[in-house]
């Protein structure tokens, strides 16, 4: 059995498995703590409350084992999938066995769940007015996807193959409807989960026919366009820029659609590409990643500018990408689970090529749009994750709101967070022939074979993100001489490296993975060092919302400005915070705030402070620039030599972004105007 593209032949890097990493101090340590303590027991509570929209109840009713009528959404069943999914997660590194007898126990309902041909979508086997492949929106193949990833992450985490013998008798069902390609079922697809679950039970069973209907489905959307006659608006019917469908993948040029489904399809042709190395996939893949990363991603690594609008062809779209540079603060979706998809992708983009960049993305996420999603105490989420708040819940749409909930009217995010924080180990290294990829810092231990199976074992000891410098100790070395490669984020200037106490040669350029190769002995040390400066950033200048505001950062965490309505926010906002593009900021932190984050303490300027400072400021010229915005969306602000401000000024403290709306209703800006 494989791990993740353990053996995928068109990769630079192989994923490792996840019980190779532990998690054992720090930041993600924490998280995973969190997740294991409270994420997991408050989904699964939300999924037994009737109040909620995902219900696993309907596993019951369908198993005979309830007597009701269904209850939720239609991709209900889906996200309960992915709870178990998390669970499976936790399970390969903790070995709990209540988890594992709870498991068990679902497993048995979802298998008397299944009808016997192998179908299984509860939505439409409890309700008589509804008919197999009769409408997109009813999300059969969403259901059935995250049934099979779910149950390839229970195979590998417990070697049970109860769930996967589900999963097989699914997909085999799955390949007799579609395998055939049926003319009238081009446009069945809406999110394709099973993409990339196919790709997945392929890697874990070796059953070639799992990735043959893999393609199938990626070559089919786009297969049928919707035409003239059949109208603009046709969000659930398909054959649109809603779905990706209207134009085909391997022809696709711009990141378009609803962004849960588009990240999802690029996760599956990925995955797709990984195994078939098929050069026009990558080719699409490429060209749909500049347009998503450099054009339509916030800096928070969101990736879902419009609750609803058009796409740039015209078609209607809903929780979709904006144009290039359509990047509203306010009223930003960025749908928790569109922001994870983005990091699913690159994480795949970055196995495939290696380049750091697609690292950078992936991280960019998890501090702060996937964190978002979750609130301090690990119970209440979010759905949107707009970049800032001016306490109007419920506009424009209900998914925007005030504070994070317990239950939802959509319940799709939660779990999504949960599997990905638990399922996190995977991404934080990969192999290759070289040696060892750092992706991620965290204090953590691995443990884990290169492809030729040498064993090798290290331990990393750091307090990133908080601080920038990273220890690693080899426990297990190679017998062969191989390469340490380690991650220098692209904000990271000046960074150095040290193995056993000397400063090494080793190039450490931002943006690329920095190399020390040697023969490794036990007890070998390399500390690297990433400077954390805090740096004012600026959006290219056709982010039309961005223009003549800044944004804070320190090492990957982007900060925000949040005013408490409890505490007199709303009298501070009102009285105006701006910045001084030379202003400074001292990072204090603080274990007992907000779950245990930096924040930053520094002055901005009241209304009046910024009239006068703009007014004695008059005339500077701007600074030469040296960096320009070729391949940037976001850079650090180069500031002016400006005369320090004289009156007005107003202490303030900004805090991690992902930290909001955990101290009651508040108003919150990312993009603080500057003092111009
Ligand atoms: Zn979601």
């Amino acid at each position: 059995m494989d791990c993740h593209a353990a053996s995928s032949p068109h990769v630079k890097l192989r994923g490792v498995e996840l019980a190779d990493v532990k998690w054992t101090e720090g930041f993600w340590a924490e998280k995973f703590d969190l997740c294991r303590r409270e994420m997991l027991p408050s989904v699964e509570a939300a999924l037994l409350d009737a109040r909620n929209s995902e219900q696993l109840i309907n596993l019951k009713i369908a198993a005979g084992l309830e007597q009701d009528g269904y209850r939720g959404t239609d991709w209900s069943d889906g996200d309960c999938y992915k709870w178990i999914e998390a669970m499976a997660n936790v399970y390969a590194i903790t070995k709990d066995t209540e988890l594992d007898r709870k498991m068990d126990g679902w497993i048995g309902i979802i298998a008397k769940a299944q009808a016997p041909d192998g179908y299984l979508s509860t939505n439409i086997q409890l309700d008589p007015k509804k008919k197999r492949w009769e409408k997109v929106q009813h999300h059969a193949l969403y259901n059935m996807g995250h049934l099979i990833t779910s149950a390839c992450a229970h195979k590998r985490a417990t070697g049970k193959n109860s769930f996967l013998n589900v999963a097989r008798k699914a997909a085999d069902y799955l390949h007799g409807v579609f395998a055939p390609r049926p003319p009238a079922l081009a446009r069945m697809d809406f999110n394709p989960s099973q993409m990339m679950a196919l790709v997945d039970l392929y890697r874990v069973t070796g059953e070639r026919k799992y990735l043959a209907l893999a393609d199938i489905f990626i070559t089919m959307r786009g297969s049928a366009p919707a035409t003239v006659e059949e109208g603009r608006d046709r969000r659930h019917i398909g054959g649109t820029d809603q779905t990706q469908d209207r134009v085909p993948l391997r022809k696709e040029t711009q990141a378009v659609g609803h962004a849960v489904t588009a990240t999802y399809l690029w996760c599956g042709a990925a995955d797709l590409y990984m195994e078939t190395g098929e050069r026009a996939l990558w080719a699409a893949l490429d060209r749909i990643w500049r347009s998503a990363a450099l054009r339509r991603s916030y800096i928070t690594g969101g990736a879902c500018a419009q609750p609803t609008g058009q796409s740039t062809r015209g078609d209607e779209v809903h929780e979709a990408f904006g144009a290039d540079y359509q990047l509203p603060n306010r009223t930003a979706y960025n749908e928790t689970c569109a922001n994870i998809g983005n990091a699913m992708w690159n994480w795949r983009m970055l196995q495939i090529t290696g380049d750091a960049r697609y690292a950078d993305v992936m991280e960019t996420v998890l501090y702060n749009s996937a964190l978002s999603a979750v609130s301090a105490d690990g119970r209440n989420f979010f759905y949107a994750n707009p970049l800032a708040w001016d306490g109007r819940s419920g506009w424009p749409t209900k998914h925007y709101t005030e504070t994070r909930w317990f239950v939802h009217t959509c319940y799709c995010c939660p779990p999504q967070v949960a599997r990905t924080i638990a399922g996190l180990g995977r991404w934080a290294y990969g192999v290759s022939p070289e040696g060892v990829w750092v992706h991620l810092y965290g204090g953590n231990a691995l443990r884990t074979k290169l492809p030729d199976a040498s064993p090798v074992a290290l331990t990393q000891e750091t307090n990133y993100p908080w601080d920038g410098r990273v220890r690693i100790t080899v426990t297990q070395a190679p017998a062969r001489p191989c390469a340490l490669k380690l991650r220098i984020p692209a904000w990271a200037e000046r960074a150095t490296l040290k193995v056993n106490g000397k400063t090494v040669a080793a190039s450490a350029r931002p943006g690329a993975y920095a190399t020390v190769r040697r023969h490794w002995s036990v007890g070998d040390v390399v500390e690297l060092d990433l400077p954390l400066e805090v740096r004012l950033m600026e959006a290219h200048p056709s982010v039309e919302d961005c223009r003549h505001r800044v944004a804070v950062m320190r090492g990957p965490v982007v900060y925000c400005f949040e005013a408490p309505k409890e505490q007199d926010g709303e009298r501070i906002w009102n009285a105006g915070v701006f910045l001084p593009e030379n202003a400074q900021f001292r990072a204090r932190h603080d274990k007992t705030f907000l779950g245990g984050v930096t924040v930053l303490a520094g002055e901005a300027l009241t209304s009046e402070g910024r009239d006068r400072f703009a007014r004695e400021n008059a005339g500077v010229p701007a600074p030469q620039r040296t960096v320009g915005w070729t391949n940037a969306l976001y850079r650090k602000l180069t500031p002016r030599p400006l005369k320090p401000p004289t009156t007005g000024a107003l202490d303030i403290t900004l805090i991690p972004y992902f930290a909001w709306a955990n101290r009651g209703p508040s108003l919150m800006e990312v993009w603080i105007p500057l003092a111009r």
